[in-house]
């Protein structure tokens, strides 16, 4: 591994982060590029491109590479990821030593887009590309040692896509990936205040509301938030107060498919690990962790404890970053 950077990176679809051995996490941006849409000419990646989201004009396109886990456009991705990369990449030793790469990929992922992330790293820069899959990440990111076997369950929330892995001696043995993450949160929170008030929400505003006053189990103050939006009937502005036990309402039906998920899951493992799972609990990772009662709600209804991890938005990708030291032990993308 030499002398060079040993890197860790998140290729989250909400955002990107990078960890650095013996630095932490050293960037930490949304997943988003800024193109012109007639001269495909990129114009912002990450924090700027996001700030464009909603509001460019017509030949500006503020894209997400990444969609529902998968990357839906390679070519976008690549160019995302080089200059991140490069981004990270200063001082003395970056510019005589090439880093060591690991990045953590979504778990549904074509041979073809493999290829695409590591050739993206390795025109950044990479000596050496590895890739693996995010559960494995997610487990090693909160301290569980993967090594072992023994049944661990990591359930790791983003903005795409749910996670939910059984992992024993460093490879998933059951695993479901849902399309119902943060982002579904958010669309579900959309609906109801439309339904329910005939007022259209902002996905940035429906965003405010999920972290600030949203819930998966009863909060024990209630909470209110005031939003704007637009009257459907008149059609003009729109102002309105809501509560979380109206979040509560509003999310039931996502939060009970990640409970399916889980569920699903769990049927399909096999009883020794089940009984380390019940033993040692259910680990939770991602920002859709940070929820407020997703834990309590799950514990209710699997019986089993439940930890989210310390910082559940790193630990992805610090796990990607110490992944590199138990590399011999897996055999990376393919587990
Ligand atoms: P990804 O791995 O897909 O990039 P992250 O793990 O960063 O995603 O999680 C992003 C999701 O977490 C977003 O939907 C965001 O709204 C949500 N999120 C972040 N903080 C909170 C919070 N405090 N409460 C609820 N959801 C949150
Ligand atoms: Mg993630």
């Amino acid at each position: 591994m030499g002398l060079g950077m040993n890197m860790g990176i998140d290729l989250g679809t909400s955002s990107v982060l990078i960890y650095v051995r013996g630095k932490g996490i050293v960037l930490q941006e949304p997943s988003v590029v800024a193109i012109n849409s007639r001269s495909g000419k990129v114009l912002a990646v990450g924090e700027s491109a996001a700030l464009m989201l909603g509001r460019t004009p017509e030949n500006v396109e503020a894209v997400r590479p990444l969609k529902d886990g998968v990357i839906s456009d390679y070519k976008v991705t690549e160019v995302m990821l080089r200059a991140f990369i490069s981004k990270v990449s200063t001082g003395f030793l970056a510019r005589y030593f090439k880093p060591s790469i690991v990045v953590c990929v979504p778990t549904v992922i074509t041979q073809v887009e493999q290829r695409a992330v590591e050739d993206a790293c390795r025109h950044a820069g990479a000596k050496e590309v590895y890739l693996i899959r995010e559960p494995i990440a997610a487990a090693i990111g909160s301290g569980i040692d993967i090594t072992q076997a023994n049944g661990s369950m990591v359930v790791d929330i983003g903005g795409g896509t749910t996670d939910i892995a059984v992992i024993s001696m460093c490879q998933p043995v059951v695993h479901d990936s849902l399309k119902i993450a943060g982002n579904a949160f958010d669309q579900a929170i959309i609906k109801y205040v439309r339904r329910k008030h005939n007022i259209l929400i902002g996905e940035q505003t429906a965003e405010d509301l999920k972290i600030n006053i949203g819930c998966a189990y009863p909060r024990e103050q209630e909470l209110s938030m005031e939003v704007r939006g637009r009257n459907l009937i008149t059609g003009m502005p729109a102002t309105l107060t809501l509560t979380s036990t109206e979040m509560l309402e509003a999310l039931e039906e996502p939060i009970n498919q990640i409970y399916d998920g889980v569920h699903s899951v769990l049927e399909r493992t096999p009883p020794e690990l089940m009984a380390d799972i019940s033993q040692r609990g259910i680990m939770m990772s991602g920002g859709g962790a940070l929820l407020y009662g997703i834990d309590r709600m799950l514990e209710a209804k699997v019986g089993v404890e439940i930890t989210i991890a310390e910082d559940p938005i790193s630990c992805v990708a610090v796990g990607t970053g110490l992944a590199l030291n138990i590399m011999d032990k897996f055999d990376a993308i393919s587990g």
